[in-house]
């Protein structure tokens, strides 16, 4: 891996190494093709967190691919994403994170169980829901370009299977299963983080490695 000096690196707006991880494996082919080394934004020393204040997971991804493109003047890209519920009207979208107000350890548990509790009397014919997520990548010469992704599936009575993070044990797939009883290179294969990334690739690949 090249380090943060690298006239080749591509930001990512995460200190999440297990994002960063995870992005590498979907973005393999365009990153080889282009030349480029997916680099957390924890390998900028200046680099700060921004205030997730936008409205729309667009809206957040762009801000934080912003901040990292500005504080290291490398191209950058971001995600965001949550889970959004036909009956809730989309919420709790970009509160998903939030939406129990707890932080911290159990954090996805309380958030779990606060949404099974709204959604106890609703019947199963309506409880249609899905992640979404955007992803932006942002240039230093102002270029901006966002792409989104989604999986669908419907709420589960109870959480069920122990991978994955989040509202995973709820979201329950045609198949029967939710996503935390996905491997993880199942879960990749569908899920909107994949979706929006694997579209956001062929942008990469467009700008970087033009004559591929
Ligand atoms: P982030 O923007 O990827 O950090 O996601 C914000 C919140 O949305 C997370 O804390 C989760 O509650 C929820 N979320 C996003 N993606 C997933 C997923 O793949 N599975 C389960 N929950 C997710």
């Amino acid at each position: 891996m090249s380090d943060g000096g690298s006239p080749s690196a591509l930001v990512l707006a995460s200190r999440n190494a297990h994002k960063v991880d995870e992005l590498r494996t979907i973005l393999a082919g365009a990153l080889q093709r282009c030349g480029l080394d997916l680099l957390g934004v924890d390998s900028f020393p200046g680099a700060q967190d921004v205030v997730e204040s936008g409205v729309t997971f667009a809206d957040n991804a762009l801000l934080k691919a912003r901040a990292a493109v500005e504080a290291t003047e490398r191209p950058a890209v971001a995600d965001d994403s949550g889970l959004a519920v036909d009956v809730l009207g989309g919420s709790p979208g970009v509160f998903s994170a939030r939406w129990s107000g707890v932080g911290g350890a159990g954090r996805d548990e309380a958030n779990n169980a606060l949404l099974l509790t709204q959604l106890a009397d609703v019947p199963d014919e309506h409880r249609g829901a899905g992640f979404v997520c955007a992803a932006a990548l942002v240039l230093p010469d102002g270029t901006e370009i966002v792409r989104e992704g989604s999986v669908r599936g419907v709420l589960a009575r109870a959480p069920q299977g122990s991978g994955g993070f989040g509202y995973d044990p709820l979201l329950m797939r045609p198949d029967g299963r939710t996503l935390a009883q996905y491997a993880p290179g199942e879960k990749h294969a569908v899920s909107h983080r994949g979706a929006a990334f694997r579209a956001l690739a062929a942008d990469l690949v467009r700008i970087f490695a033009p004559a591929g």
